[in-house]
């Protein structure tokens, strides 16, 4: 139980290790907004939201608005229970679903250390403590050395991203990296809703040969009738990520036959309770489930993400976090990824200690 007392915002930027190139955007660094929500007792929670107008449409002004007139009805209130916390964040206002993700991390970290409970025992049961991550493979040289290294140190799951390249190519890169990495691992594309429909549905004709596990999203979002086609022409299985923002999306996907499964992300469906019901709507449809931040999330994000994932009802197609691909980030306890698996550290909440020297130097 605390009451709030003050709700500050940040703008940041974190460097990459390297440019991301997918479809048709370029990623040389991150832009997230930070929440830091204080107690009247003088206790911190942090929330994190990247912004992004190609995949929520929020951006990071747009967000601190929201977040400012959030702000107004937050301050003052007493919290009492998570339950309270969802309806509270929910019904403070329309849409803004990154923003409101981001506060409502920042309350349930802030209440969860005021319980003396870590973020997952507080949001659920807990499934599962390994948490394998995904390996992203996007278009450096040396990729196919690089993934084995990676399936060396114990990584189990590699995502290919394409679109950057030609479809030739593209599949050319997929055959070698399941030649080079054997039949263990999950090896999947994305095409992070790139392609127009005549080259998704070419792409997809003749994806079978890759012997990819899934291919994600080659169309834009809206273009669930592609999904359809494209799902038609394969037995690889489809999965949808820019298309999904709720359950109805997910339902939608389901009752076409437009998806087997899909890549959740919490800055979507802007409360973690949603992003659980929509996990057991998955579950209860066989459909398959992935969990996944943003490119360029810190280890704030990261650490909801793995707790998050620690609960979920389902969880296949393994959770997606990026603090491996940044050259820096903002904790002082730095979390990290052992044998493919995130760790996540002990500790109250999300068991991060922020490093605001590091939040003022990226500020944007
Ligand atoms: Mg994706």
């Amino acid at each position: 139980m605390f009451k709030i007392k003050d709700i500050k915002i940040y703008n940041i930027g974190l460097p990459l290790r390297q440019t991301i190139h997918m479809s048709n955007i370029t990623i040389e660094r991150s832009n997230s907004i930070l929440v830091r929500v204080k107690s009247s007792d003088g206790d911190f929670g942090w929330g994190e939201a990247a912004a992004s107008l190609s995949m929520t449409g929020e951006s990071s002004v747009g967000m601190i608005q929201a977040i400012n007139y959030m702000k107004e009805i937050l301050v003052g209130v007493e919290i009492q229970s998570y339950e309270s916390i969802s309806n509270l964040v929910q019904t403070s206002i329309y849409g803004n679903a990154a923003a409101k993700s981001s506060i409502e991390a920042a309350l349930i970290d802030l209440f969860a250390r005021t319980q003396k409970k870590s973020f997952s025992e507080i949001i659920g049961k807990i499934k599962r403590s390994d948490l394998p991550i995904i390996w992203r493979i996007a278009g450096s040289e040396n990729e196919i050395e690089e993934a084995k290294k990676k399936r060396d140190e114990g990584f189990k799951a590699f995502k290919i991203k394409v679109g950057a390249k030609t479809i030739k190519e593209d599949l050319q890169r997929a055959e070698r990296l399941r030649v080079a990495l054997g039949n263990e691992v999950q090896l999947t594309a994305d095409g992070n809703a790139g392609y127009n429909r005549k080259s998704a549905l070419l792409f997809c004709s003749l994806i079978d040969k890759a012997g990819l596990d899934y291919m994600e999203q080659p169309v834009n979002g809206y273009d669930i009738k592609t999904m359809k086609a494209c799902n038609e022409l394969m037995s690889t299985a489809l999965s949808a990520d820019e298309g999904i923002h709720s359950l109805e999306d997910l339902s939608i996907h389901k009752d076409m036959n437009a998806a087997e499964g899909a890549s959740l992300k919490l800055i979507k469906f802007g409360s973690i309770k949603n992003l659980l019901g929509a996990i057991d709507f998955m579950k209860d449809n066989n459909m398959h489930v992935n969990i996944s931040g943003k490119a360029g999330d810190s280890s704030i994000s990261a650490a909801c993400i793995g707790h998050i994932s620690k609960v979920v009802n389902k969880l296949d197609w393994f959770s997606n976090v990026s603090i491996q691909y940044l050259a820096d980030d903002i904790i002082l306890n730095p979390m990290s990824i052992r044998d493919g698996k995130l760790m996540i550290n002990p500790g109250l909440g999300l068991g991060v200690e922020v490093d605001e020297e590091k939040i003022e130097k990226y500020a944007i």
